[in-house]
């Protein structure tokens, strides 16, 4: 058979990257890995989604546990969730939130809400791999949104006409982004606000990192600055979404977005027709966990992380030779490097799994169009501080060379 000739045109935008093919190599024992960007296991907060999983299937919730139920997702995880957004300056109510199976599925929704082919996205270059590959689906074009440009909505705007589309949103992971670590300030999401409203077009902020600050003063949700200049949610063009991937355990598949109605009911309607519903065993599982020790439990993943932040930014202070600079993160779990122009992160990765066994994730995979070859990712997630020290001399040995 064919393939290739019953496939839809979409199928050709799905291609496993050069460089995921890469890490696929990288599970091997003897690597010192910093490329996944996966929380550390040891942090999940595993007794407690025991006892809860025990609890709701011995108890009177088990039959709704196991039971079809509505789109829009349980509803008291709803509700706890309407209330975190309220204490960040987000007041909205659970007919707000659509829980979504992780906040992956909510870029997917997102994409197909607003993207007709040649449409463009305005994303970060660089962008999270994974809300490229969402958006991909939908066959649209990529423009570069750089808050410190001085391009017009009007240049946005015929760029994208030139393209056969208009602009149709902007994404931004706002928080200790994935791959950079950088978090936007609040005078750049006032700006990004601005624009998306000349541009008349929507906002997707990706909060997925939101709860994992170690320092620094918290910045509002773009949505909470939105809601503070319209009065209501209901006026706002900003979708958050949100997960409890990296907060309480990925494995769960549970995120949502947080927006205003209008849009929250097309998603459910789009829910309804895609899998009818998040898993309720897990939803309830994660409602029950994040009543019981949500802040605790982030707090502890936090210092853990935090350390070892601090062990990889000590060690690059240390070993890292001239001409080569990195982001310093306030959070999450990444550390953003560039090295001297003309130098190849890829090539660099190739070297260093041969010669020193340290891996990490070649820039050039999180741009929309495969530049930034300078450039790459580190997580320090996943190893311990030990680890985070003998990878980076390693690399700094590789580096000198
Ligand atoms: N957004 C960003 C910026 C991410 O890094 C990730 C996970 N790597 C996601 C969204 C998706 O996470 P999940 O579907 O597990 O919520």
């Amino acid at each position: 058979m064919k393939w290739e000739q019953v496939f839809a045109s979409r199928a050709s935008r799905m291609k496993a990257s050069e460089i995921r093919e890469l890490l696929k190599l990288l599970d091997q024992p003897d690597i010192l890995s910093f490329a996944g960007g996966i929380p550390d296991p040891a942090l999940f907060p595993t007794a407690a989604f025991q006892s809860a999983i025990a609890d709701i299937l011995s108890g009177p919730r088990a039959e709704a546990a196991l039971q079809y139920s509505v789109s829009e997702g349980y509803k008291p995880l709803r509700d706890w969730i309407a209330g975190q957004m309220a204490r960040i300056g987000v007041p909205c109510d659970a007919d707000n939130i659509l829980i979504t199976s992780g906040s992956q599925q909510a870029l997917d929704y997102l994409g197909k809400l607003f993207l007709s082919p040649r449409d463009t996205a305005l994303v970060g270059w660089p962008t999270y791999l994974g809300a490229l590959g969402a958006f991909n689906a939908y066959e649209p074009e990529y423009d570069r949104l750089d808050p410190h440009t001085n391009r017009t909505a009007a240049d946005y705007a015929d760029t994208a006409a030139a393209k056969g589309g208009r602009v149709k949103f902007a994404y931004m992971s706002v928080d200790f982004a994935n791959p950079t670590g950088e978090t936007l300030d609040a005078a750049t999401r006032h700006g990004m606000l601005q624009l998306a409203q000349d541009l008349d077009i929507a906002i997707i902020e990706d909060a997925a990192y939101q709860s994992l600050r170690f320092d620094g003063d918290a910045v509002p949700p773009i949505l909470a600055l939105e809601i503070a200049q319209k009065g209501s949610i209901e006026a706002a063009r900003t979708l958050y979404c949100g997960s409890f991937s990296k907060s309480l355990a990925p494995g769960l598949r549970v995120g949502w977005i947080c927006g205003a109605r209008e849009v929250i009911g097309k998603l459910v309607l789009m829910k309804q027709a895609a899998d009818l519903h998040t898993s309720t065993l897990n939803q309830m599982a994660i409602a029950d966990v994040a009543v019981l020790m949500f802040e605790g439990h982030v707090a502890k993943i936090r210092a853990a992380y935090r350390a070892r932040r601090d062990a990889m930014l000590a060690a690059l202070t240390t070993h890292m030779p001239a001409g080569i600079t990195w982001t310093r993160p306030e959070g999450g779990m990444f550390i953003w490097i560039t090295l001297p122009v003309g130098m190849d992160g890829a090539d660099l990765l190739a070297r260093s799994l041969q010669s020193q066994k340290v891996a990490f994730v070649p820039g050039s995979a999180f741009f929309a169009d495969g530049s930034g070859r300078n450039t790459i990712r580190l997580s320090f997630s996943r190893a311990d501080e030990a680890t985070i020290g003998e990878g980076i001399k390693r690399l700094g040995i590789l580096l000198r060379s």
